[in-house]
Order: structure tokens, then sequence, then C-alpha cells
């Protein structure tokens, strides 16, 4: 994209109403040690668990959007929801505390009622009003039924003089209160940012690989590389859903994101590069690869993975180097997208899993 194009971007997200608390920019580094072990491209890191936000994370880039687009909109409270374990959630729930709207979260759990623990521990020390809720057996927790929940609660929060900004999970579909795909918005700022730290070190990416959730870090990433640096491709590794119906949801909000900017650029389907083959059991479920990339990326580099997101990402990262996937001379960047406080929750689970 041509040099004026590619400011006006930048000049177009500034006047978007943002609050600035992150410490940005977050680190990257080189893996010196996993890139000896593996004999494979370059792999540099993004710390974005280093936001300095809480326990830091990728919410937390979506939230300096979001939160101040609930205050110029006149709320005094915001509304989401998650699992138990969500990040999303807690980076909600301490950056509403912290700009006085009231954060209420609906949690929803399998099987039991989950213990005061990792982020939850958290999300009441930041003072949210929890609501728990069964999930479905078997069944994704979707939009349509989130948002029927909540609706059914207005009345009640309006008689609290609550009037709720709702959001939904992720920060990453254009609904309720968002209109704009703020969340996208912040990760294509947050490419810019590895762009020029990557400039500075007199260097260029050939991909980016990262785990995707709920759409929006790929889809910001994705937008920030066709404008910045088009030659670097986009690699989400899915935590959850299959790959067909996951890069339709990164799609649109690819979609929704360009309207707001208003910028006409075609995404080809081949730029969607969803991978599903490590899940690993499913959202929230892991294996024994997942301890054993923790302790790896611990002992080798220093690096607190999560086991619900990097954990898997860096296990997919990790097998299509052994398979072969980059040349020797790419360079790569693993963008660590947060979630520590979950590991916390699910200690006993992995050290189970130890082989
Ligand atoms: C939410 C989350 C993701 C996925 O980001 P999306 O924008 O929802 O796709 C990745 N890693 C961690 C740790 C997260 O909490």
């Amino acid at each position: 994209m041509k040099e004026d194009l590619k400011a006006e971007v930048l000049r177009k997200i500034d006047t978007w109403p943002r609050f600035r608390f992150l410490h940005l920019p977050t680190p990257v580094k080189f893996l010196a040690n996993l890139t000896e072990k593996y004999k494979g491209p370059e792999i540099y890191i993004k710390r974005d668990d280093l936001t300095g936000w809480g326990f830091g994370g990728n919410k937390s880039r979506k939230l300096e959007f979001i939160v101040a687009d609930a205050i110029k909109k006149g709320h005094n409270s915001l509304f989401t929801w998650g699992s138990v374990q969500s990040n999303w959630c807690f980076q909600c729930a301490l950056t509403s505390s912290r700009f006085g709207l009231k954060p209420l979260l609906l949690l929803f759990y399998q099987d039991k009622r989950p213990e005061d623990e990792g982020n939850i521990l958290l999300d009441r020390l930041a003072g949210a009003e929890i609501y728990f809720y069964e999930a479905p057996a078997g069944k994704v927790v979707t939009r349509d039924l989130a948002s029927s929940l909540i609706e059914k609660m207005l009345p009640e929060l309006k008689a609290k003089n609550l009037n709720p900004y709702i959001v939904s999970v992720g920060g990453s579909m254009p609904f309720g209160s968002m209109e704009a795909p703020l969340g996208a918005i912040s990760y294509l700022l947050a490419f810019h940012e590895a762009w020029e730290q990557a400039k500075n070190l007199g260097i260029s990416f050939h991909y980016v690989v990262h785990a995707t959730g709920s759409g929006a870090t790929q889809a910001g990433l994705l937008l920030g590389a066709r404008i910045f640096s088009p030659q670097t491709k986009i690699i989400g590794l899915s935590v959850s859903d299959e790959k067909t119906s996951f890069s339709q949801e990164v799609r649109t909000i690819v979609e929704a994101a360009l309207k707001a900017l208003s910028l006409e650029i075609k995404i080809e389907a081949e730029d969607i590069i969803v991978l599903d083959d490590y899940l690993e059991g499913g959202y929230g479920v892991f294996s024994p690869r997942v301890t054993k990339v923790i302790k790896e990326l611990l002992q080798r580099e220093g690096v607190v993975l999560d086991p619900v997101y990097t954990a898997k990402a860096m296990i997919g990262l990790i097998d299509l180097i052994e398979r072969r996937y980059f040349k020797e001379k790419d360079r790569v960047l693993f963008f660590h997208t947060g979630g520590t406080p979950a590991l916390f929750a699910y200690g006993k689970k992995i050290l189970s899993l130890e082989s």
C-alpha cells in the first residue's frame, strides 16, 4: 500500500476514542535456544503477555478502545460473557473498574461450578459481579444464548441504575453496543508496532503465528500485514473451532474493519490461514503435549505459556517446523497473547498429564 494510504489509516485510527494505559511497545525477542533446538526458521516472540495491565494479554489492547467507546456512549457498566477461565472477562473486569464502569460477567461452566481460582479469583478482586450459568452439555455457547440471557437481566439492572455496554466474547464481533470491530483495530496497530520493531532490528518477518479464538486478533494482524507488510503471512492456530466456520468469522470481522476504515482491500480466501490440527481435545481440554510444551518454553526460554491458548499455538508452531512448513532462512514471529492466570486454575490437571 502507498505511503500516504498507510499514514491515512493510522491517522484515522488516531481519531477514535482510546485510553492509553498499556506499557507499549511490548518486547520482541529472539528465541535463540528454541531456534537452535529445532534447526528451522529463526523464531522470535512478541510479548503481548507483558502489556503491563493485570497479567497482560491480547484483550488488554482491545479494551483501550472498547472501554473508551463505552464511556463516550454514556454507559456506567459493562456486560460481557465467556467461559469460567476467560482472560477476556478478567481484562474487562479490571479495565471497567479502573474507568468507573461496573463490571458484569456471565460465566459459563461445564458440569460443576468452579472454585474461585485463576481468572475467577482475579474477577472477584477486580470488583466484578459474576453470574454463573451452566453451558448446554457438549455445545458451544452461542452469541444468541448469551445475549438473550443478558437481555432478560436488563430490567433488573436498570432498576439498579445500571446501563451496561454489552460486548461480545473476546471483543471481536461487532455486536451489542460495539458497532465497529474495535478489537481487530487494536491488532492492526499491534501488527504495525511489531513491524516497526522489526524494521529497527533490520529484519522482517515471513510469518506471524498466534492462537486464535474469537477472531479479532487474527483479523487485525491480517489487515496490518496487508497494509504494512504484504509478504508477511498470518497463521491462526485454532484452540476451539474447526477451520472452515472459523475462517468465516475472521472474514466477517475483517470486512467490518475495512468498512469502519473506509478501505478497499480485497482479502482472498487463501489469505485467511486457520489451522485446526492442534486442538488437543478441544477448548480447555489438555493433552500431555500441553504440559510438555509449557515446561519446554519455561526451561529453555523463561517464557510462561498458558494451557488454553498459547501452549497449543506453540505445539502447532513446533509441529510445523518439524514438518518443514517453513524454510530455514525464514523468520517467524510468535505472538504471545497472554492467558497466564489460567495456568493456576488448571495446575493439578497439567501436572497429572506429565509424560
Ligand atoms: C482470547 C485469547 C486469544 C484469542 O484471541 P481472539 O482475538 O479472541 O481470537 C489468544 N490467546 C489468549 C491467551 C486469549 O486469551
